[in-house]
């Protein structure tokens, strides 16, 4: 079956009451790229695109609300540098107009340009049950394994939240302009408070965040000792790997050239 909701509760029926037997489409950008690569076969699907509001973003005290069908052309527009820069460089056009967060949430790739983004910002998902109701978990607790998160089989992501206030930065190690998964990408966030999170991707199985190296700017601040120690903390956290995109010794010098250069970012303010 291919349902197509028309309304948010019958999406939360349909997928509470089949579970895993029913996979959420967004944009299908995933989805069937793996179909075509692989002997995965859903058994039915669950069209969201149809859904009223489906791809709202709003701004709401002090903070960016991005429905699930938000999709990278629309974040692409938003205040927030570090997931607009991102947003902006997944994929070709017509990959940003149809592909969304939540499909890129639901991935899970540890490329996932999106997920890194919002690591760094310290976003909140928000993933919703028809009778259990909505429950919103930090981002870091989100993904739990190797493309495993914290969503339940009968569960949708409804939306993501993220502060406004903010300062971030972002940069993406590829090897072509577009369609271009990334190498090694890396975006920093600095709250108010002096919070700091370095989030990577495509350096372990998973979106990380270098925490040792985090403490050393919140403790020190952005000087130039502390960014360098920070940098040389960063190579030692990342786990990359060797395949056919790049060598992990490459990757980890990466991770420390993006340190450097995004922790001078930081030092700007640019918040929205
Ligand atoms: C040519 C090409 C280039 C690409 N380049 C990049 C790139 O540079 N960077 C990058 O990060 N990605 C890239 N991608 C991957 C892809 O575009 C993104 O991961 C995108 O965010 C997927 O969104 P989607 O809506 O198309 O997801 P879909 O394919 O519809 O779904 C992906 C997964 O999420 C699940 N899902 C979707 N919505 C929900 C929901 N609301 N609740 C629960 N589960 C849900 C689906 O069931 C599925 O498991 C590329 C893909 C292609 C084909």
């Amino acid at each position: 079956m291919f349902f197509q909701p028309r309304h948010v509760d019958e999406a939360l029926e349909i997928r509470g009451r089949m579970g895993s037997d029913v996979t959420p489409l967004g944009g299908g950008t995933d989805i069937v790229v793996t179909i075509n690569k692989t002997s995965m076969r859903p058994k039915h699907f669950l069209d969201l695109t149809h859904l009223p509001d489906y791809t709202h973003v709003v701004r709401d005290n002090g903070n960016w609300v991005l429905s699930a069908g938000a999709t990278f052309s629309q974040l692409g527009k938003l205040p927030m540098k570090a997931l607009a820069a991102a947003a902006m460089t997944v994929g070709g056009a017509a990959i940003r107009n149809t592909g969304t967060i939540a499909g890129n949430l639901g991935t899970a790739s540890p490329a996932g340009d999106g997920c890194v983004a919002l690591m760094a910002i310290d976003a909140e998902v928000e993933l919703t049950h028809a009778t259990r109701g909505r429950r919103t978990i930090p981002i870091h607790e989100y993904f739990t394994g190797f493309r495993r998160t914290a969503l339940l089989a009968d569960e949708l992501i409804t939306g993501v939240r993220l502060r406004t206030d903010w300062r971030t930065a972002w940069y993406k190690i590829g090897k072509r302009g577009s369609i271009n998964i990334s190498l090694v990408c890396a975006a920093f966030g600095m709250s108010p408070e002096g919070g700091v999170r370095m989030a990577y991707g495509c350096v372990a199985p998973i979106v990380m965040r270098t925490r040792l190296a985090e403490e050393i700017i919140e403790k020190d601040g952005l000087t130039d000792a502390a960014i360098e120690a920070a940098a040389q903390s960063v190579m030692k956290e990342v786990a990359p790997i060797d395949d056919h995109r790049a060598s992990a010794n490459y990757r980890r010098a990466m991770c420390g050239v993006l340190a450097r250069r995004l922790l001078r970012e930081l030092r700007i303010k640019n918040t929205g």
